[in-house]
């Protein structure tokens, strides 16, 4: 019987949580979560139930990447329930190749149930599909972030190249050089760009501008939420409904 799972929380809206994450949830004895997972939805934890946050967020402490695989295989020994919650999907940009390398170690096995990703739950709320016949014919998932902190060592010129939309995660920091780099790779100062603050959620925002715009903006915008930053044609202020559209007039003038 499989005791382990690295449970998607999904992009913050408790109800975006799949039948089985929510089932999970409910029957699991520990629960070890991120940041990103919203409280309403730890709060589901049955009660008696042990919560541990090993919370990530720049600035404060948290658990490293090996102190939590190292509790994960030891709650795991114990024949508890375990569910390892992280926001989103667990497999985009959620250190679950570590996990499951220390658990597969370990010999125990697990599951892993999908989530709702930032970008998905992004374009849904500002009604723009990420695809677009003719326009944009391919979806690019891109850390912010490299592993020494800086720029990742992306292939620019490719990406640029490709026309498809790009969606960088973890991006909000290092807009100005990513900016930067796809303008010098050929892509158009005034290509469509956008930033989403804590999609799916009440407190969300959304910073409309281009690839040229945005980073200035996104630093006056003062995001302190998980932000999504979104490049591509197929992002054109024109595909925003008129609801959205409100919403831009009003960040427009930040
Ligand atoms: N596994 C997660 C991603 C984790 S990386 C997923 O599938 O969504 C963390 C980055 O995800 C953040 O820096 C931000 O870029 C993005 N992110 C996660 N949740 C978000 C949200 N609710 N709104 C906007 N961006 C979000």
């Amino acid at each position: 019987m499989i005791n382990v799972f690295l449970v998607g929380a999904g992009p913050g809206d408790p109800e975006l949580l799949t039948l089985k994450a929510y089932r999970l949830i409910h029957e699991a004895d520990v629960i070890l979560y991120d940041s990103l997972a919203d409280q309403r939805i730890v709060r589901m934890a049955r009660k008696g139930a042990r919560k541990i946050d090993v919370g990530k967020r720049c600035g404060k402490h948290s658990a490293s990447q090996a102190e939590i695989c190292k509790l994960l295989v030891a709650h795991a020994r114990t024949g508890a329930k375990v569910v390892r919650l992280k926001g989103g999907d667990p497999m985009v940009f959620g250190r679950a190749t570590e996990e499951m390398a220390a658990l597969a170690a370990a010999n125990i096995d697990f599951e892993i149930i999908p989530g709702i990703t930032a970008a998905t739950a992004a374009a849904a709320s500002l009604k723009l599909s990420l695809t677009k016949r003719g326009v944009a014919r391919s979806l690019h998932f891109l850390t912010g972030h490299g592993a020494e902190g800086g720029l990742p060592a992306h292939d620019w010129v490719s990406l640029t190249k490709s026309g498809g939309t790009l969606v960088v995660y973890m991006g909000a920091q290092t807009l100005p050089g990513l900016a930067s780099h796809f303008i010098e790779s050929g892509m158009d100062p005034n290509m469509p760009a956008l930033a989403v603050e804590n999609a799916s959620l009440a407190t969300q925002r959304t910073i409309f501008g281009s690839i040229a715009s945005l980073p200035q903006k996104l630093i006056r915008a003062a995001t302190t939420g998980p932000t999504l930053v979104m490049i591509g044609e197929a992002l054109t202020p024109e595909d925003v409904t008129e609801a959205v559209t409100k919403t831009r007039e009003k960040l427009h003038a930040l």
